[in-house]
């Protein structure tokens, strides 16, 4: 059964994701109609982010057609066709669904009467950066956070890969006097976890200073001279990708504070091996280990 909502499909880099966006934008205000919704996922960094542009029912003529032309051609484009209605109710819904990980509920603003008075409550919306508690990686990290919560009070802690800024405003909540620093490879992901922080009404500080607070930092990896003045760290998360994780091996345990726990998420069940050997290599133990689905997050210590 089709229903009459038409969804364009393709795949972009996140530059051009942005731009299309514009573009949207730009042309619902030219004609006069409610702009298209937009919706992009990361695959995988360096990957281009998947994007669906939902229509709630078939475009005026000419409008898909000007879309490419504006975007400069259509190599992007996968498919524009009707949406099943099953599978397009199913998925918004899965989309729309809050999340509850430990004593942490991740909600969007759609849902913000849903906030619960018993949970840490995070208003994350799914937007250009990942990390709204509903994959798994991040839920796993949700977890840990939850049962380090009652065993560990680590003063300082970097959310490397901080995406929405969703684990380093959760170790907020828990630990409010944390010194942390939320970093990202990606300035779009820092700008939204600068807007979360605030949204949530956390504490934001500048790198830098000492004391309570979230400072984002720009960089990749620890490749920054903002991480000078920061760390060592007696709490690290990592939800990035295994490859990062295992390039990063030296780099991260070398900003870790002995006796300090390290959590590394992103990984698949079956990369666990890989990944531990180099964290092994610097004398790092496994603490723990959760599984969600096929996503696997570790809890290492540094002796
Ligand atoms: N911490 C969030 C987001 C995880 S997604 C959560 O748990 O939901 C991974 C994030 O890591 C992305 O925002 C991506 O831009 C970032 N990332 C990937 N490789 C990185 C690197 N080498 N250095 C810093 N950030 C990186």
């Amino acid at each position: 059964m089709t229903s009459d909502i038409w969804c364009l499909k393709g795949e972009l880099r996140q530059e051009d994701s942005a731009k299309l966006e514009t573009i949207l934008e730009q042309m619902a205000e030219e004609r006069g109609v409610f702009p298209p919704t937009l919706s992009m996922f990361e695959q995988a960094p360096d990957e281009p982010w998947v994007i669906e542009v939902f229509f709630p029912e078939a475009p005026e003529s000419g409008f898909v057609e000007e879309v490419i032309e504006r975007m400069g051609g259509s190599d992007w484009v996968e498919s524009f066709e009707p949406v099943e209605e099953k599978d397009w109710v199913a998925e918004s819904q899965k989309l729309l669904q809050p999340v509850e990980a430990g004593r942490f509920f991740v909600f969007g603003s759609h849902d913000a009467d849903k906030a619960r008075p018993d949970a840490i409550n995070l208003l994350i919306d799914a937007g250009q950066a990942f990390g709204t508690g509903k994959h798994e990686t991040t839920s796993a990290c949700l977890d840990v956070l939850d049962e380090l919560a009652d065993s560990l009070t680590p003063k300082t802690m970097l959310d490397l890969g901080t995406g929405s800024g969703v684990l380093a405003l959760a170790a907020q909540k828990v630990w409010p006097s944390l010194e942390i620093v939320a970093s990202d490879i990606d300035p779009i992901a820092i700008d939204v976890t600068v807007e979360n922080v605030e949204i949530n009404k956390g504490v934001a500080r500048t790198a830098g200073t000492r004391g309570a607070g979230i400072a984002c930092i720009v960089a990749p990896g620890l490749d920054d001279p903002a991480f000078k003045d920061e760390g060592p760290f007696d709490l690290i998360c990592a939800n990035i990708l295994a490859g990062p994780l295992i390039t990063l091996a030296p780099d991260i345990t070398g900003v870790l504070a002995s006796g300090g726990t390290l959590v590394l998420s992103g990984l698949l069940v079956t990369q666990e091996k890989e990944v531990l050997a180099p964290y092994e290599a610097q004398g790092l133990d496994t603490q723990g280990r959760v599984e969600k689905g096929e996503w696997l997050a570790l809890v290492l210590r540094k002796p």
